[in-house]
């Protein structure tokens, strides 16, 4: 092996980790736990890309960004080109390098895999975009108007995608949204320790800047119609997410101390509290969260900063099986999260004034694999066991919440569990009205919205300018 030839740099440098803050201080507080690379770290990093014909991380990148190319660059210290590239194809390049489960995407395909660890690609995006805003090279330039404006319902990373891509091309886009801070899951979800709320802000007010409106506080489909939509815009985009959760089935569900994730992690976000009503009391309590996704470890680790005595996840499946990213179970685990697979819960216990005391759960074992390739769970006959809390918080999974009755958004076509149906173009059953992110995948990856949202632009882009029907 030639050490010299930069095609082999890999055998030479190590995957360098990001700056973590040990788990003893960041437990204490719910800033993000990573910082970023130095320039010259960078620079190493990126030469261990070996530039291979045919790069499967771009193909494993929902938004086919231009990895090896940005690397290139990045390695010979072209730090504000590569982050531009990065740029071109992703309207939310800092914030996908934050929470993107790389494992499962880009770094996941990466060929280096086969022998040693892979290119840190996520890391690598980070740094050149946020090397990019301290340069202030990300500018927000304001395109001539072209006569066109278009709704985009929902200000999570759909709706602040597709608003950035058709704002860039001229048209005049208004988001509406419920809440009153934007960002969507961004910023009501996804806790500060992975994603700072600062980092969306910066975002959203760049957006702002290039000429997109902002009307919060606006609940479509109560406050504003269809048909009224229709009358004012040309395209409509809905990004409105899957917020609704999905209930726990088991007697004791609706005990005092069952909490919904969503509620929790809203209520329960340190200094960043967005969220209605006061923090849950958590000091103290032996808190056990049901599930085995990102929320359900989002849960864990704001319980441990909340001053949770344990943090336990009951999850029916075991670790190969969870849908949860591998880094951030890693970082549960680390500050101190417990996790008891192949557990099922059958029922929730009580105090005698009806407080919850307990989970009474199964123990499960694999079988077959189902359609979805995943190992169906089986309860082990006379298996069940008790695991006491004082704190349940259910983390089962969303699905999108329906419009009211009698909406004329009941027209646009919904599929058996209320996801909007669209078409290869992102266009839903009513012509001119677009979807995608959450409401019509279904709870997915910010990375997936952003990449609805550009195919959605596109789309709408195309009807509006030259009258193509998509
Ligand atoms: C706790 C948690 C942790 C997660 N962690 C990760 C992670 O680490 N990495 C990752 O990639 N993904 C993660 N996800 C998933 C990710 O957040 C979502 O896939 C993504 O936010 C979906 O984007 P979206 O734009 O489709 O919808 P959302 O982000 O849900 O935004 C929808 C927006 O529409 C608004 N809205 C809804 N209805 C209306 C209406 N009628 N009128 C006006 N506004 C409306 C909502 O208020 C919201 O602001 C996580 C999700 C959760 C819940
Ligand atoms: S967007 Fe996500 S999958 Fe694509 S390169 Fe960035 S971190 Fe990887």
């Amino acid at each position: 092996m030639n050490a010299t030839n930069p095609k082999f740099a890999w055998s030479q440098i190590d995957r360098a980790a990001l700056p973590k803050r040990p788990a003893v201080e960041r437990v204490a507080d719910f800033l993000e736990i990573y910082s970023n690379y130095d320039e010259a770290t960078a620079q190493a990093q990126a030469s261990r890309c070996i530039n291979c014909g045919n790069p499967s991380c771009v193909q494993a990148c929902p938004l086919s960004n231009r990895i090896p190319e940005w690397l290139a660059l990045t390695a010979q210290g072209r730090f504000l080109e590569a982050a531009e590239l990065s740029r071109s194809t992703s309207n939310l390049p800092e914030i996908c390098s934050r929470v993107c489960p790389q494992e499962k995407l880009c770094e996941g395909s990466c060929i280096l895999n086969a022998r040693t660890e892979p290119v840190a690609i996520g890391a690598l995006e980070r740094f050149i975009n946020e090397y990019a805003f301290a340069h202030n090279a990300v500018t927000p330039v304001l395109a001539a108007f072209n006569g066109h404006k278009v709704a985009v319902i929902g200000s999570g990373p759909g709706g602040l995608a597709c608003a950035d891509q058709l704002v860039q091309l001229g048209y005049q886009v208004t988001i509406f949204e419920s809440q009153l801070v934007p960002g969507g899951l961004l910023v009501h979800g996804i806790p500060a320790f992975k994603l700072e709320k600062t980092i969306v802000a910066r975002r959203v007010d760049l957006l702002a800047k290039r000429g997109v409106e902002f009307r919060l506080g606006v609940r479509v489909g109560w406050d504003v119609s269809l048909d009224d939509l229709l009358r004012d815009f040309e395209a409509v985009f809905l990004g409105v997410g899957a917020q609704q959760t999905k209930p726990l089935d088991v007697p004791g569900a609706q005990l005092n101390g069952v909490i919904q994730a969503l509620s929790f992690l809203m209520q329960n976000s340190g200094e960043c509290w967005l969220g209605p009503g006061d923090p849950v009391e958590v000091v103290g309590q032996r808190v056990v969260v049901l599930g085995g996704g990102d929320t359900a470890m989002d849960c864990l680790r704001t319980a441990v900063r909340s001053g949770a005595l344990s943090a336990t996840c009951l999850y029916r499946r075991d670790l190969a099986n969870m849908p949860g990213s591998r880094k951030e179970y890693a970082n549960a685990l680390e500050e101190g999260a417990v996790f008891q697979f192949l557990a099922s819960p059958v029922e929730l216990t009580s105090t005698p004034d009806g407080k919850v005391n307990g989970v009474r759960c199964v123990q499960m074992t694999l079988g077959e694999p189902d359609a979805s390739g995943r190992r169906k769970p089986r309860a082990v006959p006379d298996s069940e066991f008790l695991v006491p809390a004082d704190l349940v918080l259910i983390a089962y999974g969303f699905d999108p919440m329906p419009f009211p009755e009698g909406s004329d958004f009941c027209r646009v076509a919904t599929n058996e569990w209320g996801g909007i149906i669209v078409d290869e173009n992102q266009m839903t059953s009513v012509p001119g009205v677009f979807a995608g992110g959450d409401s019509s995948r279904g709870p997915s990856l910010v990375v997936h919205a952003v990449r609805d949202a550009r195919q959605a632009a596109a789309a709408i882009h195309r009807r509006l300018s030259v009258g193509a029907p998509v």
